[in-house]
């Protein structure tokens, strides 16, 4: 699915520079916070949708949600930890992943929505994730975690973290994509969560022990 983010961007820009004249102005009279506000707006990470990595189509249409999620799940996908940390291996791991959900698993697509690489690059999961990201009123009905599946948007970040930390790329685009995301849906930082709060799995490893640690890290971004 295309998206076009271009426009977008140069739109967002229009806003920006009519906002920060605007709080300019109000600033002269006092009203700090506006400009602050302002200031810490997230900048949209670079998120390569399907098409980029090469995805298969779904094999029967994804469900939309019309309604926003209201919750981030972080997991991680317990394949081995790669050195490898290029663009390429972020790409062939989008597609490992949806070889499996489609071909082992039985789903009609990737179950997640998003994809984190060790080398810091984040890929979209399922068909029509990124399209709701960026609109941010609705989602794609996602299979990463029982139960929340039309309610939590999931990333999967590559690797397996039981008893070793994740490499710091993919530390730092996991955040900045919690933040973008929590803006974009309005979900409050506080609403990020690891896969073991709501099914019986080790998923996110030490990831889970992180999650203080990211939802501060993600607040400061959103300046809350
Ligand atoms: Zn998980």
């Amino acid at each position: 699915m295309s998206v076009p983010v271009p426009r977008r961007a140069v739109l967002r820009g229009a806003v920006l520079l009519g906002a920060a004249a605007g709080a300019t102005a109000l600033t002269q009279f006092g009203a700090g916070r506006d400009a602050r506000a302002v200031a810490t707006r997230v900048d949209q990470p670079t998120i390569a949708n399907c098409a980029t990595w090469g995805a298969r189509p779904p094999s029967s249409p994804v469900s939309v949600v019309q309604s926003r999620p209201n919750k981030i799940i972080i997991h991680h996908t317990a394949f081995p930890n790669t050195t490898d940390y290029s663009l390429a291996q972020a790409y062939r791991n989008s597609r490992d992943i949806q070889n499996l959900h489609m071909d082992t698993n039985g789903w009609l697509d990737s179950g997640q929505h998003f994809t984190n690489s060790r080398g810091g690059f984040l890929t979209e999961g399922r068909h029509g994730s990124l399209y709701g990201l960026l609109h941010g009123q609705t989602m794609v009905q996602g299979a990463h975690c029982v139960g929340q599946n039309s309610q939590a948007i999931g990333i999967e970040n590559d690797g397996i973290y039981l008893d070793v930390q994740p490499p710091q790329a993919l530390w730092n685009s996991l955040v900045w994509f919690c933040a973008f995301t929590c803006q974009q849906y309005g979900i409050p930082p506080t609403e990020i969560y690891g896969h073991k709060d709501f099914n019986n799995t080790q998923c996110p490893g030490l990831l889970h022990d992180r999650l203080p640690e990211l939802r501060s890290t993600v607040a400061a971004r959103l300046g809350a």
